[in-house]
């Protein structure tokens, strides 16, 4: 495939390639541009160009466009699924969903889109004041491997919607769904350079990106570490930033909790997309008096689990994205048993079988009886490892799930309201969920603290992120 830059499929200005590998069995599904500065620049003067007329149409024809591209993504769901699952890993069904949470996106921003509004206030001293929101320009956004087409149109959505132009840089493992959904975006009427997607490696593409003298906003999703440099590139010439990074989410069991729906949400949302999800359930802290039952209840829901290839009839759990992934995600279970913080109750390995032989497949992991200390407890597990930690007060299951240096999301499971205020008071989380986890409608926003990241997507928050406001001051 090529790239997208100024609405023309484009190569590379260096020629080289990436190979896109089918984590399911290692083989090459497609190759894309190996782009770099050079790519970023023509990008920039593309974006640059399309910029005045893109933030000049009406907000209702810019949000029209948006909602059209989103009919259309919807009408080639299967085909994009297919192209997500090749690429990503993730069973069929997931990847419907997530094309599906693409388009809806896309949606929610149409349908906002003439909402978008400054102020006008009379000031007896002064005369009038206007306060004008206005688009920044170009944007840059950088994406993750785990969720591209969701999280690329978590910041395609409010920042065209804003009447700014883009350019977006896949993860190098899976540009090839956005590359498609880019070519469905200009179908719908987004004018040539308005989406520019340049695909290219982190080190080349992503930091040519990054340090772009003159973005008008950069939103970063991905590793902390990697974030963390990203934002000091930025700053150098103030860019401003939004950041979504890494999480360690804590759900609570509480003793009053529904054992079953519990053990049941523990379990999906833990191994959906194989625990490749920021807010994945990654430290379980159950109190000891509903202990046994609810792992009881958990192990039935984990052997339930269907590891192999995404695209086989019945598999509920794919590979990981990466052979390194694996290793680290072995590595972390291999420590934790081996310094005695942690016992393998279930997985721990790669599955054997044929179906499995050549992916990058590792078992539903469930380890019990976990140290604070354990790396798969105190480390982010970007794979389907569910550690357990056992706990005799609510008050010290709070202070145990605050004790991370992440802060994206966190759940509670109770039946009494108290609790549940009390909790969501209480933790140290961009979203707290309660009797639920996980779940991200377009509407709500959605972002970290500490150092799961700063600012927000989704929402009107996000639409607001990618404005600037201008005060006009009018005396008659
Ligand atoms: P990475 O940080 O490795 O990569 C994310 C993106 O950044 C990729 O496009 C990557 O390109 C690019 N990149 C890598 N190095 C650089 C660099 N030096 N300068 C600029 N860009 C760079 O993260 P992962 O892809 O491994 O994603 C997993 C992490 O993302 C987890 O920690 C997870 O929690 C977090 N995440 C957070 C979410 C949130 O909303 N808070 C949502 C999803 C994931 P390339 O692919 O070429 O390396």
């Amino acid at each position: 495939m090529q790239m997208r830059v100024g609405g023309r499929a484009v190569d590379a200005a260096g020629g080289g390639r990436i190979s896109v590998l089918n984590p399911a069995t290692g083989a090459a599904v497609d190759d894309v541009p190996a782009g770099t500065a050079e790519d970023i620049d023509h990008a920039f003067d593309a974006a640059t160009g399309a910029g005045d007329a893109w933030g000049r149409m009406d907000p209702r024809q810019r949000g029209k466009i948006l909602g059209e591209a989103a009919r259309l993504i919807r009408g080639q769901l299967d085909d994009l699924a297919r192209s997500l699952t090749e690429e990503q890993g993730k069973p069929l069904h997931e990847a419907r969903n997530e094309v599906q949470g693409c388009a809806n996106v896309l949606e929610y921003y149409h349908s906002i889109s003439g909402s978008l509004r400054g102020e006008s206030m009379p000031l007896a001293s002064y005369g009038y004041a206007l306060v004008r929101k206005e688009p920044v320009g170009v944007c840059g956004a950088i994406i993750p491997w785990n969720m591209p087409v969701l999280i690329a149109a978590w910041k395609m959505g409010p920042a065209l919607c804003a009447g700014n132009t883009m350019i977006l840089k896949p993860a190098s493992s899976t540009p090839v769904t956005t590359l498609r959904i880019a070519a469905l975006m200009e179908s719908a009427g987004l004018p040539p350079g308005v989406l520019n997607v340049v695909t290219g490696s982190g080190t080349a593409a992503g930091a040519a990106l990054s340090c772009h003298p003159d973005l008008g906003h950069l939103s970063f999703t991905g590793d902390t570490a990697t974030g963390m440099e990203v934002a000091a590139r930025a700053g150098r010439h103030a860019t401003p930033l939004t950041l979504e990074l890494g999480g360690s989410d804590a759900m609570i069991v509480c003793a009053d909790a529904d054992l079953g729906a519990a053990a049941a949400a523990a379990a999906a949302n833990r191994f959906y997309n194989c625990g490749q999800t920021c807010t994945a359930v990654k430290r379980l802290i159950v109190d000891d008096a509903v202990y046994v039952p609810f792992m009881e209840l958990l192990k039935g829901r984990v052997a339930a689990i269907v590891t192999g290839p995404g695209t086989e009839k019945g598999v509920t759990m794919g590979p990981l994205n990466s052979p390194e992934g694996r290793e680290r995600i072995a590595s972390a279970v291999r420590e934790t048993e081996a310094c005695g913080a942690g016992r393998i109750v279930m997985g721990g390995d790669a599955p054997r079988g044929a179906a499995c032989a050549d992916g990058w497949f590792f078992e539903p992991t469930l380890m019990a009886d976990v140290a604070p200390e354990a790396p798969v407890w105190c480390e982010e597990i970007f794979g389907p490892v569910l550690p357990v930690m056992r706990t005799d007060s609510f008050d010290d299951a709070v202070t145990i799930a605050n004790a991370s240096e992440y802060g994206l999301g966190a759940s509670v499971w109770t039946r009494d309201l108290d609790t549940a205020f009390q909790a969501a008071e209480s933790l140290e989380a961009g979203v707290v969920w309660v009797n639920q986890h996980l779940r991200l409608p377009p509407d709500v926003p959605f972002g970290g603290v500490k150092k799961s990241g700063v600012g927000r997507e989704n929402g009107a928050d996000a639409l607001e992120q990618y404005t600037r406001t201008k005060s006009i001051l009018i005396r008659r």
